[in-house]
């Protein structure tokens, strides 16, 4: 397929007015803000919607799903705190614009989306832009084992409870972010592994995304 995106003076002028949007609603963290400057948001929205794509929504993907609200994105990134190499497990791929944020910050990325329209969008779309993380189909709930353990994890879709599995592929040291909550409303909770079976949790913000799909659904 091939894919015509752009990316002049309007669209970065955007961009740049978003990033100082998010500075202004509490995004401290400098390569947080930096990585939103740089990934071009309008190339996962049909031409079309362009003029939404910098505004501070979330928006529909297709598949009754939404790409998160920039502010979301930061917020849970700015929690995980990436450091170069961080192995991170992303669990909601989605449009896949978290995950360039992600790479951006120099993280190895694997992300796993349930719905089939919307991986086979993301596999084409990100390495055509330059971005490569391993891309997985099927339910994230359970982790993904074979590749375990992860240094951070994210998921981006709301839980009623934070899985023992993906707990497990924490590793020792690592945080996991996640909204845990009902279908109206969850707190963002971050996750240390201090050690096996030790974990120490804190809760942030409230937040409503659409529902993490597993096993144990609202
Ligand atoms: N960060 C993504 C973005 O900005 O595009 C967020 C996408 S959306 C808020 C959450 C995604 O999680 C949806 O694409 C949904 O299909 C996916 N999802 C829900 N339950 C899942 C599960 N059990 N395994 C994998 N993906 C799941």
């Amino acid at each position: 397929m091939a894919y015509k995106f752009t990316d002049n003076y309007r669209e970065k002028g955007a961009r740049k007015r978003l990033t100082e949007l998010l500075k202004k609603k509490g995004i401290e963290d400098e390569q947080v803000l930096k990585a939103i400057n740089k990934v071009p948001r309008h190339y996962f929205f049909d031409e079309t919607f362009w003029a939404q794509a910098y505004k501070d929504i979330a928006f529909p993907i297709g598949a009754g799903q939404t790409i998160s609200q920039p502010y979301t994105v930061a917020y849970q990134t700015q929690l995980l705190h990436i450091k170069r190499g961080d192995k991170v497990l992303e669990i909601g791929t989605g449009s896949g614009y978290q995950t360039c944020i992600l790479l951006e910050l120099g993280a190895k990325v694997y992300t796993i989306e349930r719905q089939q329209a919307l991986y086979e969008r993301t596999v084409q779309v990100l390495p055509y832009m330059g971005y490569k993380p391993e891309f997985f189909l099927g339910d994230g709930s359970k982790g993904i084992a074979d590749h375990a353990p992860y240094d951070k994890i994210i998921v981006t879709a709301g839980a009623p409870t934070v899985p023992d599995l993906l707990l497990k592929q924490l590793a020792v040291g690592g945080i996991m972010v996640i909204p845990v909550g009902n279908e109206h409303e969850q707190k963002m909770v971050t996750v240390l592994k201090v050690a096996e079976n030790d974990y120490e949790r804190v809760m942030f913000d409230t937040f409503r995304f659409v529902p993490l799909v597993g096993d144990k659904a609202w």
